[in-house]
């Protein structure tokens, strides 16, 4: 097994016991420095003496999205300005941003962290490693590379460049590992594709892909346009960034980094935690963090605990890869989909390109989803009706089976929706009045 850290491999009951200490000593910080928790808490009645389990966790009161909004830009720190050394932001596209604070000792253990994630994914110091996600404002480029610096990696920041400059960069450097969103990762594959140059003129190895929920058939897509092993990754910058969780060589499932993060997954009508294999709601407190520590924060992802021991030999707990997230998550008559299910049928689909677009509207009263796929760069050409039609029809079918309703199918040509600059891509448009 690559190298692994004590907390990775520590039995569950010692793994718990740091747990409930390093909880314990975030409720007493939190209670001390955020007005928002003190309050809310005293509000409440509730006495923070009180937790000493996992299971005393469920008593105490969510914290959402809305909450560390309404506390924009520094409510919710629990050092003063002068002790934070970084500061990172969601991008606000929703509503208004979280803004994140990094206290030294916050910015060495994130490394540690994300060191885990490309270490798993059996990265070293003789990787040299390419990020291609921003770095701005959100949390995935820099914590990435201070992780791979960590390791000892040689660190290539090459985001904002353009795809051609990443290729060039990737081919002359002789880059091993690429990290940033799937959806770049296949905006470099119909590149090369497009060049002409074959994935093996490159030594790419591996890639670490995130910020996205993807499909198992992206991830085929990815590996066989790349020739690399593509791996999973998970986190959100009002968590940390990067470094939450993680897949390892098993690649059956993310492992938790549960000596710093506590996750529960919960019934998203009871708001009850839900046992293991259950599907639902993250949420997770945050149990080492200084800046800006968070309880039972409700991630809006959707996903759950996987039960079983993993072959890795990892005792860290593994959560199921993200279906999707609770904003994306389309309801029509009734039914839920997530984007990820449309790119799994649209994947299965020859002639179709994996870059697509989803647009709800309402007709008449009723919910119409239309799903606007490129066709392939090879298709023939979008004027032979007779072509059109039969990919138009092995496309619905595909769609029929995973949704269960039917959507639209539209086709428009070759590279016309929009795609990922190295920051999250929006899939879904949605034009149904609120
Ligand atoms: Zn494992």
């Amino acid at each position: 097994m690559t190298r692994v850290d004590a907390y990775e491999t520590m039995g569950r009951e010692d793994l718990e016991q740091v747990q409930v200490e390093r909880l314990q000593a975030t409720l007493h910080r939190a209670c001390q420095n955020v007005a928002f928790y003190r309050e809310r808490f005293e509000a409440l009645g509730i006495d923070i003496e009180k937790v000493r389990s996992l299971a005393d966790l469920a008593e105490l009161p969510f914290t959402t999205k809305d909450d560390l909004r309404a506390s924009y830009p520094y409510g919710m720190f629990a050092v003063p300005l002068k002790d934070i050394v970084r500061i990172h932001s969601t991008s606000g596209t929703t509503g208004k941003p979280v803004v994140v604070g990094y206290t030294a000792n916050d910015i060495s253990v994130w490394a540690t962290l994300v060191a885990r994630v490309l270490r798993a994914a059996e990265v070293t110091e003789h990787d040299l490693v390419q990020i291609a996600f921003n770095y701005n404002l959100s949390s995935a480029g820099l914590g990435f590379h201070y992780g791979a610096e960590r390791i000892g990696s040689s660190v290539v920041p090459s985001s904002g460049e353009t795809v051609g400059r990443q290729v060039l960069v990737m081919r002359d450097y002789k880059t091993t590992a690429l990290v940033g969103t799937p959806s770049y990762a296949l905006h470099i594959a119909s590149y090369l594709r497009e060049q002409r140059i074959h994935p093996d003129e490159l030594r790419l190895r591996v890639g670490l892909f995130g910020a996205e929920s993807w499909s198992e058939a992206t991830r085929e897509e990815i590996e066989r346009g790349l020739h690399i092993k593509a791996y999973d990754n998970y986190g959100l910058t009002e968590l940390m960034g990067p470094g939450v969780s993680f897949e390892c060589k098993e690649r059956s499932g993310l492992h938790v980094n549960e000596d710093n993060f506590i996750l529960e997954v919960i019934d998203r009508s009871t708001l009850r935690p839900l046992p293991p294999g259950e599907e639902g709601e993250l949420v997770f407190t945050t149990i080492s963090k200084q800046g800006f520590p968070l309880i039972r924060y409700r991630t809006g992802d959707v996903s759950a605990v996987m039960e079983g021991a993993c072959p890795c030999g990892r005792t860290l707990s593994r959560m199921r890869r993200v279906s999707g997230r609770v904003d994306d998550m389309i309801i029509v008559d009734g039914i839920n989909i997530f984007p990820s299910q449309i790119e799994e049928a649209i994947l299965k689909v020859e002639g179709v390109a994996p870059h697509y677009r989803v647009v709800v509207d309402r007709e008449g009263g009723l919910d119409v989803v239309e799903v606007q796929a490129e066709v392939s760069p090879d298709f023939p050409d979008l004027d032979e009706a007779a072509k059109v039609a039969a990919l138009r029809s092995r496309l619905q079918a595909s769609l029929d089976e995973a949704l269960g309703f039917r959507a639209r199918v539209a086709f428009v040509e070759p590279e016309t929706i929009e795609r990922s600059d190295g920051n999250k891509l929006r899939r879904v448009i949605d034009k149904r009045p609120k």
